[in-house]
């Protein structure tokens, strides 16, 4: 394998690049987890959290990937035979549903094309026409990872209102936390499931969860069996006061430092600057689009992610060849496909610790590796991805 020298280029939609004020803050020594000082820092991570989630109700967290929160949300709010409506958003939606499959729930899936934001009156005419209620809860993905595609969970959930629909809202945010707007509380969100690695900035290994008073409810209820993700084991009030097992206190050494980073910067001057990348990568996709070459995944302009851009090869011409001729010729590594479209797209990812020279960059490794590997394209993408990143200096 050649040496490759200079900054390796992290342009995945996750995990991300970690910030080296967040490697050096986990840099130390480890304490008791049980005594003063950790409890001092876990207060202020799970309260620097709630500004994050917007919320002022509980937030839990565990030592997991995201998939463990996707599955602490399920044991905990469901019985065997329970009925959940997931709501088509691309390969991260199905794969939850999946999982819910796995544990004996019944799971309706609500199709929706991947390309396009899912539609709010199909949602709630669904609901009108469940009368006595089976669904016990919707689940949705607020930023499809897969696709690039953005879901409108306020509308989402006026549609549930409008319904009239006691269901619960379990809603994925792990590539859009901390990178794009999200309100738990005031978009009425029962449950909301996210990772470290992404808008937070840490390596991979933590979760969680953000728990509504009615979903803290309902858990008491629920069935399936449960020991590790059990909320009933870590709650004491309204915020996590234990752990299932060691906590992973080097994980609170860099949130403490990764939240205090977020609000330096300003929540609102986070997600503007995830919105000026994004919007560099896409002026460079329609650019890129001309002479039949590849185009925007997300078919409407209102629901292209500020996260994660996918990018649609042409018929005939395999996305991965890019992605192998950015890592091997550039040292640039890009997302691939996922599920059907694996071969079909390649993921650029603009979130986290990220700049304008750091897009410009992957942008450029991308453009040439369209040229190196004879995928038609128009010229001159990167260009215009700084015009507008001139314009918006
Ligand atoms: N949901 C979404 C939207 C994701 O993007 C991912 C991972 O990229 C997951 C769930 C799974 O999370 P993890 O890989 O941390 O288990």
């Amino acid at each position: 394998m050649a040496v490759s020298r200079g900054l390796h280029f992290f342009q995945n939609p996750g995990p991300t690049n970690i910030p080296d004020r967040v490697l050096r803050a986990m840099d130390r020594g480890t304490i008791d987890f049980t005594g003063a000082q950790f409890k001092a820092i876990a207060e202020e991570c799970f309260a620097g959290l709630k500004r994050v989630f917007k919320t002022e109700q509980t937030i839990l967290g565990y030592a997991a990937s995201g998939h463990g929160a996707w599955e602490a949300a399920l044991v905990n709010l469901f019985s065997p035979g329970d009925k959940v409506l997931v709501v088509e958003t691309g390969y991260f939606s199905l794969n939850w549903g999946m999982r819910c499959e796995s544990f004996g729930l019944e799971v309706e899936t609500l199709a929706n094309d991947w390309r396009n934001t899912a539609d709010p009156a199909a949602l709630e005419s669904r609901l009108r026409e469940d009368r006595g209620h089976a669904l016990k809860a919707v689940l949705v993905v607020h930023n499809e990872t897969s696709t690039g595609v953005v879901h409108d969970i306020a509308a989402l959930r006026r549609a549930v209102d409008a319904a009239g629909h006691p269901a619960l809202f379990l809603v994925d945010v792990i590539s859009s936390l901390a990178s794009m707007d999200f309100r738990m509380d005031e978009w009425g969100v029962d449950v909301v499931v996210a990772g470290s690695q992404k808008g937070l900035m840490l390596p991979t290994g933590m979760a969680f969860t953000g728990v509504s008073a009615k979903a803290l409810a309902a858990a008491a209820h629920a069935k399936l069996p449960r020991v590790y993700w059990d909320w009933r084991r870590l709650v004491e009030g309204n915020s996590q006061a234990w752990w299932n097992g060691t906590a992973p206190v080097h994980f609170f050494y860099g949130l403490q430092e990764a939240l205090r980073m977020l609000e330096e910067e300003g929540l609102d001057q986070v997600f503007a600057r995830h919105h000026r990348l994004a919007e560099a990568t896409r002026r460079a996709v329609r650019v890129w689009r001309q002479n039949d070459g590849p185009e925007m995944f997300a078919v409407d302009p209102r629901a292209q992610s500020d996260s994660v851009t996918a990018v649609l090869t042409p018929e005939g011409y395999d996305a991965n060849k890019v992605r192998e001729a950015a890592l091997d010729r550039f040292n640039v590594s890009l997302g691939g496909g996922l599920g059907p479209l694996q071969g079909r797209v390649l993921r650029i990812g603009h979130l986290g610790d990220l700049n304008e020279p750091m897009i410009l960059g992957a942008l450029a490794a991308v453009e040439m590796a369209l040229e190196l590997t004879g995928v038609p394209h128009g010229r001159g993408g990167v260009d215009a991805a700084m015009d507008y990143l001139v314009s918006e200096a």
